[in-house]
């Protein structure tokens, strides 16, 4: 006589489930990679289980994955024997959302109910798995959901948890069951299609082909299981290179870099990076989650691993396997492991180095790169002092003397600065109009001298940081600076009808008294051809002031 509980799921997820269940989005399919991917995701772990020698149930289990589909009864049926789930883990996994991310995901996809099939870039419900609610897809083509699932610790009951999608779900114990997970779904009519082995086993191929644990549809194998990141560079092709992607972001946009490599010295590792094709975060959808997995001789040992590359790199996706990491490695002390902090160096300056080459053979692509990803090398240049020389290579701007969209290196600026000129100089402001119309560059007209267009405040903060490149130093025009350019005398834009020198001092007197304590010093300036006056700051901009002086007060004001 089993209890049976019913249970609401929180309000993101019924929206979610609303939105998954109604929508006339046509690539239903993906909800077999969502579900297959969770049973690699549970296989994986247990495996990591295993191999620190922790205590687990059906210890000569394989970890495989099945697939058995019934035509007649319309039916469809994932087992895996990864890690299961006890109750609370049942309650907490598949009926509340912890990220925020997920959160915002839904917000999103409430805010553009109508998916755009049209679009190239897909519906947004193809982001599904990205945003870590991807089981959920399981109800665009089903009807109801059962799963049966037991945790891998030894003395925990099997549990039940059913759901027909519409708000509420159901969790029973029930018969032991042997360790992992089962999951059944009853396909919606339109959905049949998805009870004949053919199908699921062309979409597996289409999207799962990298899955490392092998899948058997009906008991026949239908993946190859390998590490494409052992494997020798010269025996993959692109497409293979690009299915290995989509599979390990769970993604379905093509990679826009790709990066393998090994390498012996310092340290054994082989690396297998990919740069996506699109940047979401850059829709302001959500943060980006880590994407470099961490590995031991093919052996998962850490997801998402945060330790192995500086933040800024969290938009890369990829794999990192070194067979010198100690494989029951706690995830403790991957945190401040030495032999970690060396693989993040190795990866990091790999990967900038990669990057440098890039812009180089081909200056087009680089530019896409820049114009997607490019606020993720600023937040790098801005933040981490460890890379700053490769991330300030990565750099470009627009200029006075560069087309709108054309856009410099400061190596490339160096290269063509004049022999008399002091620095490499730099003009902030939201857009390239207002930084044309600006005073503060009136002394770089009709001399040829570059000058860089900052358009984000961030901009501002890696040149005040930055100081010099190549030797040479940075200097913005707002700034109060001898090294700055000024107006030709006696040129046409001097001005025919200038001051006189002592008239220039009178007014100079006046407007210091006028001006009082606002200003620390009037002087005549050579820099300006046809405004009559500029304030020059102390600090770099005027937008490094302004943050500064908003840090300052934020310091000074009295506790509330
Ligand atoms: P994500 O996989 O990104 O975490 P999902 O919505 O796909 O998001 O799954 C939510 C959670 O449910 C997983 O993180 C996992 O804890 C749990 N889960 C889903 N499927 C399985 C499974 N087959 N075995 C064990 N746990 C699972
Ligand atoms: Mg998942």
């Amino acid at each position: 006589n089993r209890q049976t509980e019913t249970r609401e799921f929180q309000t993101e997820i019924r929206q979610l489930l609303d939105i998954v269940i109604n929508s006339l989005y046509t690539d239903k399919e993906i909800f077999l990679r969502e579900l297959i991917s969770n049973a690699a995701d549970a296989s994986g772990k247990l495996r990591y289980l295993q191999l620190t020698g922790e205590q687990i149930a059906g210890p000569d289990l394989n970890l495989e994955i099945g697939i058995e589909v019934n035509d007649q009864a319309h039916t469809l049926t994932i087992t895996d024997n990864g890690v299961g789930m006890t109750k609370d883990e049942l309650i907490e996994n598949l009926g509340t959302i912890a990220h925020s991310g997920s959160k915002q995901f839904i917000q999103h996809l409430l805010q553009n109910k109508q998916p755009d099939k049209n679009s190239e870039e897909g519906s947004d419900l193809n982001l599904i798995g990205q945003f870590g609610v991807g089981f959920y897809a399981a109800f665009m083509v089903a009807d109801k959901v059962v799963l049966k699932t037991r945790s891998y610790q030894p003395d925990e009951p099997s549990w039940s948890w059913s759901s027909d999608g519409s708000g509420t779900y159901t969790l029973e114990e029930t018969e032991e069951k042997q360790r992992g997970t089962s999951i059944t779904l009853e396909l919606k009519e339109s959905a049949f299609e998805f009870g004949k082995a053919e199908k699921i086993k062309k979409i597996i191929k289409q999207y799962s082909s990298f899955v490392p644990y092998p899948i058997l549809v009906d008991g026949e194998k239908v993946n190859t299981v390998e590490a494409l990141w052992m494997k020798n560079k010269k025996e993959i092709n692109p497409e293979e290179y690009a299915e290995f992607y989509k599979f390990l972001a769970n993604a379905y946009d093509e990679p826009a870099y790709t990066l393998h490599f090994s390498s012996d010295a310092p340290l054994a590792l082989h690396a297998l990076l990919f740069v996506p094709g699109e940047n979401f975060e850059r829709y302001g959808i959500s943060r980006m989650e880590r994407g470099l997995n961490l590995f031991c001789k093919k052996v998962l040992i850490q997801e998402k691993s945060e330790n192995i590359a500086p933040e800024w790199m969290r938009f890369v996706r990829g794999v990192i396997d070194s067979e010198e990491l100690p494989l029951n490695i706690s995830r403790e002390t991957l945190q401040d492991s030495a032999l970690i902090a060396k693989l993040n160096k190795v990866v990091t300056g790999r990967f900038l180095r990669f990057l440098e080459e890039q812009a180089q053979e081909d200056p087009e692509t680089y530019k896409e790169f820049w114009g997607k990803f490019g606020m993720f090398i600023k937040e790098g240049a801005a933040t981490d002092f460890t890379h700053q020389d490769g991330l300030v290579k990565l750099l470009r701007f627009e200029s006075n003397l560069q087309e709108p969209g054309e856009l410099i290196s400061l190596a490339d600026y160096v290269g063509k600065m004049k022999d008399d000129q002091k620095g490499i100089y730099y003009v902030s402001g939201p857009n390239r109009q207002t930084v044309e119309g600006s005073p503060y560059l009136e002394a770089f007209k009709g001399k040829e001298i570059e000058v860089l267009y900052c358009y984000e405040p961030i901009d501002d903060y890696i040149f005040d940081r930055l100081n010099e490149f190549e030797g040479k130093p940075v200097i913005a025009a707002e700034q109060d600076h001898s090294d700055l350019p000024s107006v030709d005398e006696g040129s046409e834009t001097a001005g025919p009808d200038r001051l006189s020198e002592e008239e220039a001092a009178a007014l100079s007197e006046w407007l210091k008294e006028a001006l009082g304590n606002k200003v620390t010093e009037v002087r005549v300036s050579k820099r300006l051809s046809d405004s009559p006056a500029i304030l020059l700051s102390s600090y770099s901009t005027h937008s490094m002031q302004r943050m500064m002086q908003m840090m300052n007060k934020e310091f000074a004001a009295p506790a509330p």
